[in-house]
């Protein structure tokens, strides 16, 4: 509860005028915020409403977690330093706190507030909505009251969310079943009409389509709209839903995890407590469900802790980069579903385009490459804007008005790549684990699924008597993953598990292509065969050396058409507090040391990690030295940039740069697509939650 209270003042200012200040330095008005204000989109009273927000949240959690407690009987107890203590105590102590202002931080020597619940849901994406608002049905249909939280690190449900998206509602109809009778439902475009063209440089061609990406009964969405929809169903079934709060760390007990912490607040760059310094603060939950999306922070430590992943393939990713389009209504064929291959990819790069004529005259358009691309030159984003110059776009979009940009990975390992589900305490659901069937470009249906089985399995868990005895002891949720093995997702998976493979066997794309099509029109996965990655290589072993490889020349931007990637990044609203630790740090995992350490955290070794500036200079001499600097092309926000570095030009060896090049990491740009963390060759980044609220705010995508 204190946690709250004291934390509204540092939120509003990371939302309110900092916010502005912010994008006014980074981001010159251009032409599309003109755009942006004529389209009316909800977007431009975001500065305002963010404040309102961060007051109405940090007033509704007060309220509920006074109302709740006083319910469940724990009256005015806190949980501090994991003894129970009275609230004004609490309160006493976190003014003790404000006496260390601007010290450097100690995340081990911290006092945290805590609170109990039974399930916390780390994320709010179709899958972890889907999981809440399967609980609370359950909790009204057995009748026994469970407490049910879920962080969002968006400032609003919705608000980081990004897909294509032509969705399935095959979930949606097992979950809501009346769905199509609520007015406010926002599935109001059925796709009509799907083909499939390949594209060479400047005409494009009919080919025929795998039968699984067929439009029948499907919806064209924007997915961050439908998930802001599932928020409002949920939080009024009884979820307390609380945006902008960012799972930043695993609670462990004696033997797994008992809960998740959320992030810090108010800490400057350099990781000293600030005036508004609030620590995160610890919910407790029987069961912790991971709904992160595609390559979660919290997921990927889970799956490493666990080694959730052995006797799997490796997790391989695709990054969609995304625009959205209001067009002339007479270009406008609404329902319409193009998929494209062929240009701009070249034959070594696997990915694909799509267009879906969504409602109201928008048309979401965007580019899927696989993350195991070879050529430290290409740009996602670059590639997206060469794809508009095509005679098909040229056409389509004259006179038309981008509304939207962005950019999220997604996953392609499939079946073989699913991990082991469950581990004490808690699961992985939805794209956390990794469940899009990549014939069907199509995750949706299997998130929502995947958290509505967890969930049947957590509400047995937290409603048996038994296994809520001992507070520090973790539950266990295999039941979910045996319910996964028998479930549709499963059969959805099974039956394109060779489709993403082909492409990464003797038989390359062009074979990978063939093998695809016969794979999906004739056999449909009855095949005794599966193609594993036998190599274990990852998306970023992928990666050639540049000196192995042909720069790529893009060719220049043809303004409204294609514009460099500020004025395109200023479309996503995207902001961070500028004074705060950068939360994409560089720094390695040190594997050995971890195995061999004393100290513990729920029965398994304390991980250790080594950054400062000798991991830069690697960092640097790595991918600058042997990569052209990857990540300054592949970044879709431009987050990266390698900029002259005088020290090491005069031959400094002992500072953060290298050969005349140092690492500049503009975080206050990222668009949270995780392609970093994934694509770097030297795997050195990592991507963790920023204070929450902060990235991009999609309403659109
Ligand atoms: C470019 C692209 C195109 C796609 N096209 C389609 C399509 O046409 N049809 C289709 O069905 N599927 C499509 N998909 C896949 C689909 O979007 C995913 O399968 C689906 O969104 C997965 O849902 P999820 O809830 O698991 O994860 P997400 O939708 O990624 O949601 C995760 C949520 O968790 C939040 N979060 C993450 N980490 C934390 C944290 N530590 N603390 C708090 N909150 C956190 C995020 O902010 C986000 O709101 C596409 C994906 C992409 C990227
Ligand atoms: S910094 Fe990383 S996560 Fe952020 S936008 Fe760039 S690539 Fe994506």
């Amino acid at each position: 509860m204190f946690h709250v209270t004291t934390a509204v003042p540092a939120r509003t200012e990371v939302c309110g005028e900092k916010k502005e200040n912010e994008s006014q330095k980074y981001f010159q008005p251009g032409p599309q915020e003109q755009e942006r204000t004529t389209v009316g989109s909800p977007l431009d009273n975001r500065l305002d409403t963010d404040r309102l927000l961060s007051f109405a949240s940090a007033f509704s959690y007060l309220s509920r977690a006074c109302s709740l407690s006083s319910k469940q009987g724990i009256g005015t107890m806190l949980r501090l330093s994991n003894k129970k203590i009275p609230l004004r105590l609490a309160v006493r102590q976190l003014h003790s706190t404000a006496n260390r202002r601007r010290e450097l931080f100690d995340p081990n020597n911290v006092e945290r507030a805590s609170d109990e619940v039974d399930v916390c849901i780390v994320g709010g994406g179709p899958a972890g909505l889907s999981a809440a608002i399967r609980l609370k049905q359950l909790e009204q249909e057995k009748g026994k009251e469970i407490r049910v939280v879920l962080l969002e690190k968006g400032g609003e449900v919705g608000s980081h969310i990004l897909s294509g998206a032509v969705i399935e509602p095959r979930a949606l109809n097992e979950l809501l079943p009346d769905w199509q009778s609520r007015e406010d439902h926002p599935l109001k475009q059925p796709a009509l009409n799907t083909h499939m063209r390949f594209f060479t440089k400047n005409a494009s061609y009919p080919i025929p389509h795998p039968p699984q990406m067929s439009g029948k009964g499907t919806y064209i969405v924007s997915l961050s709209q439908v998930t802001a929809w599932l928020g409002t169903i949920a939080e009024e079934m009884g979820v307390e839903i609380y945006p902008g709060f960012a799972g930043a760390g695993l609670v462990f007990g004696k033997d797994g995890v008992v809960g998740v912490r959320t992030n810090e607040v108010g800490l400057d760059r350099e990781g000293r407590m600030k005036d508004t310094f609030e620590p995160g603060m610890e919910f407790r939950a029987k069961v912790t469900l991971l709904a992160e999306g595609a390559h979660g922070s919290l997921s990927k430590e889970a799956i490493r802790r666990f080694k959730l992943r052995e006797g799997r393939d490796p997790q391989t990713y695709g990054i969609g980069v995304k625009e959205v389009w209001r067009v002339d209504p007479s270009k406008h064929k609404p329902g319409d579903v193009l998929h494209s291959m062929g240009f701009p990819l070249d034959w070594k790069t696997y990915g694909g385009g799509w267009v879906y004529h969504m409602a109201d005259n928008l048309v979401s358009l965007g580019l899927v490459v696989g993350l195991d691309y070879s050529n430290p030159y290409l740009s996602p984003y670059r590639e997206l804007q060469r794809w508009k110059h095509h005679p098909y776009f040229k056409d389509l979009l004259e006179g038309a008005t981008r509304i939207a940009y962005g950019a999220r990975s997604l996953n392609e390992g499939g079946l073989q790549s699913v991990p082991k589900l469950n581990f004490p305490g808690g699961a992985l659901i939805g794209c956390s684990a990794g469940f899009v069937n990549v014939a069907k470009i199509k995750g949706t249906h299997n998130a929502m699924k995947t958290g509505m089985l967890a969930a049947e399995t957590a509400y047995d868990v937290v409603t048996d008597e038994a296994a809520s005895e001992d507070p520090e002891k973790s539950t266990d949720m295999s039941k979910y993953d045996e319910a996964y093995r028998n479930s549709w997702v499963y059969q959805d998976l099974h039956e394109v598990r060779n489709v993403r493979p082909s492409f990464n066997t003797p038989l390359g794309m062009f074979g990978g292509v063939v093998y695809s099509g016969l794979d999906t029109l004739f056999l449909k996965g009855r095949t005794p065969w599966t193609f594993r990655n036998t190599s274990g290589l990852s998306d970023a072993a992928h990666t050639k050396k540049a000196k192995e490889c042909k720069p790529i020349e893009y060719p220049p931007f043809q303004p409204p058409l294609s514009t460099d990637l500020l004025t395109s990044l200023a479309l996503t609203g995207t902001n961070h507090a500028e004074d705060q630790p950068i939360h994409l740090r560089v720094r390695n995992y040190i594997k050995g040391e971890n195995e061999a350490s004393a100290e513990t955290e729920g029965g398994l070794s304390k991980e250790h990690w080594v950054e400062g500036k000798d991991v830069k200079r690697e960092h640097v001499r790595v991918n600058v030295g042997e990569y052209a600097g990857l990540l300054g092309r592949a970044c879709p926000a431009q987050v990266y940039e390698y900029v002259d570095d005088e020290a090491s030009a005069a031959g400094a060896t002992d500072g953060e740069g290298w050969g005349g090049k140092k690492l500049v990491i503009n975080s206050q740009n990222c668009i949270h697509c995780k392609l970093c963390d994934i694509k770097v060759p030297s795997q050195d980044i990592t991507w963790t939650p920023p204070e929450g609220g902060g990235g991009p705010k999609y309403t659109v995508t």
